[in-house]
């Protein structure tokens, strides 16, 4: 039987590795990797709340 893979949040492919993934209240998001975690991260205002990611762009 072929293992059905769940898409990654940000970039839709296949989740082979788990551990990258979020908890939200409307559910949790996977990702395929670290650098779609963080995107979609700095892309989620609810999520940017890290020390990290408040270097100011201007
Ligand atoms: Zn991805």
């Amino acid at each position: 039987m072929k293992k059905k893979y769940q898409l990654c949040d940000l970039c839709e492919q296949p989740v082979k590795v788990e551990g990258f993934s979020l908890v939200k209240p409307n559910g949790v998001k996977k990702f395929c990797c670290e650098g779609c975690l963080r995107i979609f991260q700095l892309l989620d205002p609810e999520q940017n709340s890290t020390p990290e990611n408040l270097e100011k762009i201007s």
